[in-house]
């Protein structure tokens, strides 16, 4: 995902007339709606637990009882703490020009301001997330099923119970088994 980033990026500095927005501490992005699969989560928890400080994971577990809504729980002190872990929606959002606001749309407000990522590389990343859950290769080469498989397994983040982390890498089988009697 980070190359299919990488080559967005490139593409819109060629052709916009401002510079990348983004910098280190800048987290607004981290708040609202973020949409994430299982596998990730796993990843972040693993993550966490094997890189972050004792404090760190404190103040981690602590948010992830609480379900915010507003706020990703991994982000502190304006930082992302597991950033090499961090989830597929985080890995692709930029924005040129001006860095976003409290509370701006900026979907609705600076859509050309946002870089997209290229789309055949990001169908790959997809499709190894799919492997995941058991889609094959040839399935996955059908833009149009990834695109709404991955829909499918992906929710808001404050909606996964995440005060249970095995129940979370039990959805990931749970629909593997879903999705191989569906296919049957
Ligand atoms: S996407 Fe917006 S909030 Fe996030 S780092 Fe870039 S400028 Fe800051
Ligand atoms: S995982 Fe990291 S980059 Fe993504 S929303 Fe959470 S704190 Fe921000």
């Amino acid at each position: 995902m980070d190359q299919a980033t990488r080559v967005g990026l490139e593409r819109m500095a060629l052709r916009h007339d401002s510079k990348l927005a983004c910098r280190s501490g800048c987290a607004r992005c981290c708040r609202g709606v973020i949409p994430v699969s299982a596998p990730e989560l796993a990843g972040a928890f693993r993550f966490s637990a094997q890189h972050c400080s004792g404090g760190d994971r404190v103040r981690i577990d602590h948010r992830l009882h609480l379900r915010d809504q507003g706020e990703c729980p991994f982000v502190l002190d304006e930082r992302c703490a597991i950033y090499p872990a961090r989830f597929f929606a985080c890995r692709q959002f930029f924005m040129f020009g001006k860095a976003c606001t409290a509370d701006e749309n900026v979907w609705e407000t600076r859509h050309d301001d946002i870089p997209h990522p290229d789309y055949p590389i990001k169908q790959k990343a997809l499709a190894l997330l799919a492997a995941i859950y058991g889609v094959e290769s040839r399935e996955a080469a059908d833009a149009h099923f990834l695109e709404h498989f991955i829909r499918d397994v992906s929710a808001p983040l404050h909606l996964w119970n995440m005060s249970q982390p095995g129940a979370i890498i039990a959805d990931v089988e749970e629909r593997r088994l879903h999705y191989r009697r569906a296919g049957s």
